[in-house]
C-alpha cells in the first residue's frame, strides 16, 4: 500500500527553512519562519526561563502524567494573562483551560471539539491568514470560509470588506480571529473596530475562536488582550487558543492552551468533559516542561518582572528593526513609500513583494521569505539589513 502513496508538497513555511539549510551561500538570510532573533541573530533561551528551569529541576520529584487538561495553576495563570488580574473570568466558574501542545495543539483541539462535540461545521478565517490555519480546521473535517481582511492597495485593514463578509456568516458558524499581530499582515483592528466585529458576530449567532500567538509582541501584554476582553464582554461562549512559543521563547517545548468560556457553570463542565475526550484520543495529556516554566514564571513576582522586561526588549527590538528597514529601503533607492511597515504589529510584515520577486531574492541573493511576501522582521539584524534592503530594491 505504501508504494502508492504520493509525495506531499513541502510545508509552505517550514519547507523554506529546509531549503535554506541546504543553501551553502555564506551570506544567506532566512526571514521565513516566525522565530525571534536577537541583535546577534540568535534565538536565545530567555534568562527568566533558565531561572525557572533551575527551580523546576531542584523541585522535581516525579515525571508522572499531568491531568488531561493540565494543572489548575497553569489554567489560572493563562486566564490571568487573557482576562487580566482580578477579572471574575479568571476563576469565576464560567471559564476553563486545557493545557495543549503549543498553539497548534490548541487550535486542533478547538477544531475537534467544534466539529465533533458542538455540531459546528464551518469556520471563517481572514484572507490572508497563517498557512496552517485552513489545514488544521480542514483536517478536523470542517469547512473553511474566508472573510476580507487586508487591502493591498492601502496596506491596511479592509474594514468595510471585513464587515460585509462577517455579516454573511451563518448562524452557528465559528469565526477565527487573530487577537493581535495578525499573521501574515501585521495589521490589527483597533479596539473600536473589535467592538464592531464582536457586535456583528453576536448578531449572526457565531462563535469566536481567537488565536492568541503573540501576546506582548504588539503593544504590550495588556493592550494586546483588548480584542479578547472585548469579546469576553459580548459573548457567553468563546474559545481562545494561546501559544507561548514566541512570548516565552518556548518554541520546541510545545506550550499552549485552549481556554473556553461557557454560558453557565453546568455547560462549562460538560464542555470541559468533551474537550478532555478530544485531547485523550489525540495526545492524551500535555507535555509538562513548558507549561511548568510558564506557571513558575507567572507565579513568582521577581521572575515575572524579569520575563516582562525580556518581552519588552524583544518587542522594542522588532520595532527598531521596522524603522531601520523602512529607512534602509529608502536609502537603497526604493521609490515606493514603505512607511506602512513601521505601523504594523508583531513579527511579520506584508511587504507587497510578488511571488516572482520572492523567487528572485532566493535565487540571486540567498534571501528566503514566504511566497506571499511575508517577511519576518524579527529575523532582521544590523548586519543583514543592508544586504536585504539593497536586494529588495534590486527586485522591485
Ligand atoms: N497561530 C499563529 C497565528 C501562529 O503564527 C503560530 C506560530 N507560527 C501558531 C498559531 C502556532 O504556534 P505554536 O508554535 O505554539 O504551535
Amino acid at each position: 500500500m505504501f508504494q502508492n502513496v504520493a509525495a506531499a508538497p513541502p510545508d509552505p513555511i517550514l519547507g523554506i527553512t529546509d531549503a535554506f539549510k541546504k543553501d551553502d551561500r555564506k551570506d544567506k538570510i532566512n526571514l521565513s519562519v516566525g522565530v525571534y532573533k536577537d541583535a546577534a541573530g540568535d534565538t536565545p533561551v530567555l534568562a527568566s526561563v533558565t531561572e525557572a528551569e533551575k527551580l523546576l529541576l531542584d523541585r522535581a520529584t516525579s515525571k508522572s502524567y499531568k491531568p488531561i487538561n493540565g494543572d489548575a495553576a497553569y489554567g489560572s495563570a493563562v486566564r490571568t494573562m487573557l482576562f487580566g488580574k482580578g477579572s471574575p473570568l479568571v476563576d469565576g466558574g464560567t471559564t476553563e483551560t486545557c493545557h495543549t501542545p503549543g498553539g497548534t495543539g490548541a487550535l486542533r483541539l478547538a477544531a475537534d471539539f467544534l466539529k465533533d462535540k458542538a455540531g459546528v461545521n464551518k469556520i471563517w478565517m481572514s484572507d490572508p491568514t497563517w498557512a496552517n490555519h485552513p489545514a488544521i480546521f480542514a483536517a478536523a473535517g470542517m469547512q473553511v470560509g474566508k472573510y476580507a481582511y487586508f487591502d493591498p492597495k492601502t496596506n491596511a485593514l479592509d474594514f468595510a470588506g471585513l464587515k460585509k463578509d462577517l455579516e454573511g456568516v451563518g448562524q452557528g458558524d465559528a469565526v477565527l480571529l487573530h487577537a493581535c499581530c495578525h499573521n501574515p499582515s501585521g495589521v490589527d483592528p483597533t479596539k473600536d473596530e473589535w467592538k464592531e466585529i464582536a457586535s456583528i458576530l453576536k448578531s449572526r449567532g457565531a462563535v469566536p475562536v481567537i488565536d492568541f500567538a503573540y501576546q506582548g509582541f504588539g503593544t504590550g501584554l495588556e493592550e494586546d488582550a483588548d480584542g479578547v476582553r472585548v469579546c469576553a464582554e459580548v459573548f457567553d461562549e468563546m474559545l481562545v487558543c494561546s501559544s507561548f512559543s514566541k512570548n516565552f521563547g518556548l518554541y520546541n517545548e510545545r506550550t499552549g492552551a485552549l481556554s473556553v468560556k461557557a454560558g453557565s457553570k453546568d455547560a462549562l463542565q460538560n464542555v470541559l468533559s468533551q474537550l478532555k475526550v478530544c485531547a485523550r484520543v489525540n495526545y492524551s495529556n500535555p507535555p509538562a516542561h513548558g507549561g511548568d516554566i510558564v506557571t513558575t514564571i507567572l507565579g513568582d513576582a521577581k521572575l515575572n518582572a524579569k520575563w516582562e522586561a525580556e518581552l519588552d526588549e524583544m518587542r522594542a527590538r522588532i520595532q527598531s528593526m521596522r524603522t531601520a528597514f523602512v529607512q534602509g529601503l529608502s536609502k537603497a533607492g526604493a521609490k515606493q513609500d514603505f512607511s506602512f511597515i513601521e505601523g504594523q504589529k508583531g513579527m511579520f510584515s506584508f511587504s507587497g513583494l510578488t511571488k516572482d520577486q520572492v523567487e528572485t531574492l532566493k535565487r540571486d541573493h540567498a534571501i528566503y521569505i514566504v511566497g506571499s511576501g511575508r517577511i519576518n522582521v524579527a529575523g532582521m539584524t544590523a548586519s543583514n539589513l543592508d544586504k536585504l534592503c539593497k536586494a529588495i530594491v534590486s527586485v522591485l
